[in-house]
């Protein structure tokens, strides 16, 4: 899939997750970038695919794949970029174990903040497990 059809296809997804579970007005969402997926493919599509939908004007905010992670082989944790990767594929550089990183790749979300009936500008903990990866 590529970087553009990629986009579509999560924003899509995330339409027909949010027109079934949300209510209230969506004020931002909050996702994770694979490497894969440029920032600028990313807003310009997101924002062409939203307009006159439930998310048409919502700040999107984009963290970069980047993190904390702990060798299941050896223990040690390191702390991996992008760079780090060969595709998804991460070598660890104490003992050489490989091991795929989910979130390397695609488009993860990581959060919706919407406005409940009656609360103003509440975080719904709920959305906060929600990975939604391609
Ligand atoms: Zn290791």
């Amino acid at each position: 899939m590529d970087e553009t059809a990629a986009v579509q296809h999560f924003v899509d997804r995330l339409l027909a997750k949010l027109a079934k579970e949300v209510r209230g007005r969506i004020m931002s969402i909050r996702v994770c970038r694979g490497k894969d997926i440029s920032e600028g493919v990313l807003r310009s599509v997101f924002a062409a695919r939203t307009a006159g939908t439930a998310l048409e004007g919502v700040g999107i905010v984009v963290e970069d794949f980047a993190g904390s992670h702990l060798c299941k082989a050896c223990g040690v944790s390191h702390y991996i970029t992008g760079d780090d990767l060969f595709g998804k594929l991460f070598i660890c550089t104490q003992c050489g174990w490989s091991q795929e990183i989910e979130e390397a790749e695609g488009l993860h979300l990581l959060e919706v903040v919407h406005s409940v009936m009656g609360h103003e500008n509440p975080r719904d903990s709920e959305w906060t497990a929600v990975g939604d990866g391609i």
